[in-house]
């Protein structure tokens, strides 16, 4: 069975194709991506009306050129899955438009795929791909949250972010320093430079006792440190200031993981979502596990960020347990607000 997966939900047009295996993991046959992230640059983020109208020019193009590259055409396509929910309204309706109208002139079903179903799923596209049960800890733009997993479609939240998102505190940190949008990259990549002791910065919540997080006070000592340093700090001093941030996120961000585990007595850690690409996360969670025997798994670097790939995996995942998921009423009722445990 062939599963075509469109990503709208935010500012990257994703397309991609995926096969069922019997009895394994679904196989990306090819993918196509278009990121938005330059249009936006000049704005300092995401602009929702300029976002829609991108995906409407971008996902056509895009499912020819997956179609290509997989060597298919639309009517190999058995299934069509996009992304429901949760993201930007009119982003979500392009996505959800172009997969109803595509699948009702195929007579082809459709899926409506919840976005952050495909983060958590990503990691079994990668070579090391995990096993359920494990935890999951979900570090993207948009959200931060640890989960019990136990299979697709079963997931337990074990805590969350009280206010900002882990790849917000990056990007609003990045801003504070003069990087540019998106931050979380250009702020590890000053973080190399820097000494990540220079600075003193919060660990929000880190001995709170649960697994919650916050990161809204961290931008504020993050402010009050620029301030500080006068109105034109070194080199150094951003640079400095970049790797503190970065540790204290990262901290608090390994420490909540390793008692979720400890707590739930589970050994396989799944790290999924934008801020997973973080070289220093990725050393320290692997340091960590490899100290307590813990294995911990990531997606591609490729496939942290939005892509079209995660969507059709979840989708085809969904589709293996449950062959009823698929629908025939093309009725694109997007969820821009959507609990990944309603999922
Ligand atoms: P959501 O999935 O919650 O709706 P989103 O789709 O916008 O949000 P992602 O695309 O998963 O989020 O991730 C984007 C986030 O990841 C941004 O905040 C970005 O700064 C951050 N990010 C990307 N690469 C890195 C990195 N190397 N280090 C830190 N943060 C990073
Ligand atoms: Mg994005
Ligand atoms: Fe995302």
């Amino acid at each position: 069975m062939i599963v075509l997966g469109i990503e709208s939900s935010c500012d990257e047009t994703g397309v991609a194709l995926v096969e069922t295996v019997a009895g394994g993991v679904p196989r990306l046959r090819s993918q196509a991506l278009h990121s938005q992230i330059r249009m936006h640059q000049a704005y300092g983020g995401v602009v929702p009306e300029l976002a829609s109208r991108d995906h409407v020019r971008r996902v056509l193009p895009l499912l020819e050129a997956a179609l290509a590259d997989a060597s298919l055409t639309k009517d190999d396509i058995d299934v069509v899955a996009f992304t429901r929910g949760p993201g930007l309204a009119g982003a979500l309706l392009v996505g959800a438009g172009v997969a109803c109208a595509l699948a009702a002139s195929l007579g082809k079903p459709t899926l409506g795929v919840h976005h952050l179903e495909g983060h958590l799923m990503s990691p079994f596209l990668s070579a090391d791909p995990p096993e359920f049960p494990f935890v999951a800890l979900l570090v993207s733009g948009g959200h931060t949250q640890l989960m019990r997993v136990d299979d697709v479609g079963r997931y337990e939240m074990l805590g969350e972010t009280i206010d900002d998102a882990a790849g917000e505190a990056f990007d609003k940190s990045a801003k504070l320093l003069g990087l540019g949008y998106p931050g979380g990259p250009a702020l590890a990549a000053l973080a190399t430079h820097g000494n990540p002791e220079a600075i003193a910065l919060p660990r929000p919540l880190l001995h709170s006792g649960d697994l919650d997080f916050s990161f809204s006070g961290l931008k504020t000592a993050v402010m009050t440190a620029m301030t500080k340093f006068g109105p034109a700090p070194t080199g150094q001093q951003r640079a400095d200031l970049a790797a503190s941030t970065q540790a204290a996120i990262c901290e608090v961000l390994v420490k909540k993981s390793l008692r979720a585990l400890q707590e739930t007595r589970l050994s396989r850690l799944v790290v999924a979502g934008g801020v997973g690409a973080n070289t220093r996360l990725r050393e320290q969670l692997n340091a960590a596990g490899a100290r307590r025997g813990l294995r911990v798994h990531y997606p591609e670097l490729a496939l942290c960020t939005d892509n079209g790939a995660m969507i059709a995996l979840a989708g085809a995942l969904r589709l293996q347990r449950d062959p009823s998921a698929a629908r025939m009423d093309y009725a694109f009722d997007v969820k821009p607000r959507w609990p990944l445990v309603q999922a």
